[in-house]
């Protein structure tokens, strides 16, 4: 049955012109659209994504650029300023991290930081301060200024 068969040919071609999303040969593609495979070789994740943008077109249709690229080994095309990284934690959680250790070794009566916690919640200040002696150098950090970025690698 000759007939059926090129009905059923004629119904999986799709006009590029009405494609839902814009087709790019390989490597036409604009700068800032990434497959999804190099989007994860990239260390991200598709982050904000909602779905593909475009379409990276399979070799073969780089012979037909009338035709949509309808074929499995097409690729899907992802914008590479809404990724994310995927490793965690982010730089951001680890200066917080930082943070919440610096309240807890920094004494607020002389300010000093030291390199252990304080009992701030029972005493309230570093031992030194409590009791009234000079800190034994060494136990704190010795610059004036309060350590504001002080990342642990
Ligand atoms: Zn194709
Ligand atoms: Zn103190």
């Amino acid at each position: 049955m000759p007939r059926t068969r090129r009905k059923a040919r004629e119904v999986m071609r799709v006009l590029r012109s009405d494609a839902l999303l814009p087709e790019y040969d390989r490597g036409t593609a604009p700068e800032g659209l990434v497959a999804r495979r190099t989007l994860r070789e990239m260390g991200l994740s598709p982050g904000d994504n909602r779905g593909p943008v475009a379409i990276l077109r399979c070799r073969l249709c780089a012979t037909r650029p009338n035709w949509a690229c309808r074929h499995p080994t097409r690729g899907f095309l992802l914008r590479v300023d809404l990724a994310r990284p995927k490793r965690l934690p982010t730089l951001a959680q680890e200066l917080a991290l930082d943070r919440a250790t610096a309240a807890r070794s920094t004494c607020p009566k002389c300010s000093r930081r030291y390199f252990y916690c304080l009992p701030l919640r029972t005493v309230g200040s570093c031992d030194p301060c409590a009791r009234g002696y000079k800190p034994t150098p060494g136990t704190y950090v010795l610059t004036t200024t309060p350590v504001t970025h002080r990342l642990a690698a």
